[in-house]
């Protein structure tokens, strides 16, 4: 049955949409009955994007038809603050957040493992239906740059990137997700992703350390897959910096240009 309907999208979710249809409502016509998911994607809004919808200010989930008049609200993981008598579109906060990124987030990878969150990196090449694949079966939620990537059907769980430098792309994920407290930064290997052991007193692994790193440092971390060596030198400086930055809330988009 055809059919039409009124959308109205907020705040950051309007990146995704045309410019004539961003912060105003606008009608769309469609073959009714349709889950209301559909039409979203079919407007270049991800679903993953979403985290509240209110069909004729009542909150309903992804799969719930759109009809015939419907006026539809849709709103993005921020702008919903308090919406605990509605219903959320996914649980919230994450409790043990792992991630998939896609092969062009190298940077934004080895951030999130800096920081120690479990972290794979899509390899080069992958296909789509692969890569949100393993998604699913390992619990990760994707990040990408691509949105078609999102709209499909096993990826319950994913974080559109946005264009930008990896810190501030960083700084994006820890406030979307809210991981401000669940930094264990020192806990990771940035190379590979797996856990590190340590610290590890200096006489064990005497013999690998430069000279001067032997003087100036006394506890060590080494990974339990590549044997990479970390010890508490410049790099943990800097790490130390974005920490901060990252739990002060400052961090936005116009911080460290
Ligand atoms: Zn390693």
């Amino acid at each position: 049955m055809q059919a039409k309907a009124v959308f109205r999208f907020y705040e950051e979710l309007n990146d995704f949409l045309p410019v004539e249809r961003r912060k105003r409502e606008f009608e769309i016509e469609f073959d009714a009955p349709v889950p209301v998911r559909h039409l979203i994607e079919r407007m270049g809004v991800p679903h993953t994007e979403v985290e509240l919808i209110l069909i004729n200010a009542r909150s309903v989930d992804l799969q719930h038809p759109a009809a015939n008049g419907d006026r539809i609200s849709v709103y993005p993981v921020f702008e919903a603050l308090d919406v605990t008598p509605l219903i959320r579109l996914r649980e919230h906060p994450l409790r043990d957040p792992r991630f998939l990124a896609d092969v062009h987030l190298g940077k934004l990878a080895r951030y999130l493992r800096m920081l120690g969150f479990d972290t794979l990196l899509a390899k080069d090449g992958v296909a789509d239906g692969e890569l949100s694949r393993l998604a699913a079966r390992q619990r990760r939620m994707v990040l990408t740059r691509d949105r078609a990537l999102l709209m499909r059907k096993e990826v319950t769980r994913g974080c559109y990137i946005r264009r930008g430098r990896p810190r501030e792309q960083l700084a994006q994920v820890i406030r979307r997700l809210d991981l401000g407290d669940s930094l264990r930064p020192f806990t990771r290997c940035i190379r590979c992703n797996e856990p590190l052991q340590g610290p590890l007193p200096k006489a064990q692994v005497w013999q690998q350390l430069p000279p001067r790193t032997r003087e100036a440092f006394a506890e060590f971390w080494r990974c339990s897959a590549c044997a990479k060596l970390y010890w508490r030198g410049s790099h943990f400086a800097r790490m130390q910096a974005i920490i901060q930055a990252l739990q002060g809330g400052l961090l936005r988009d116009d911080v460290g240009r």
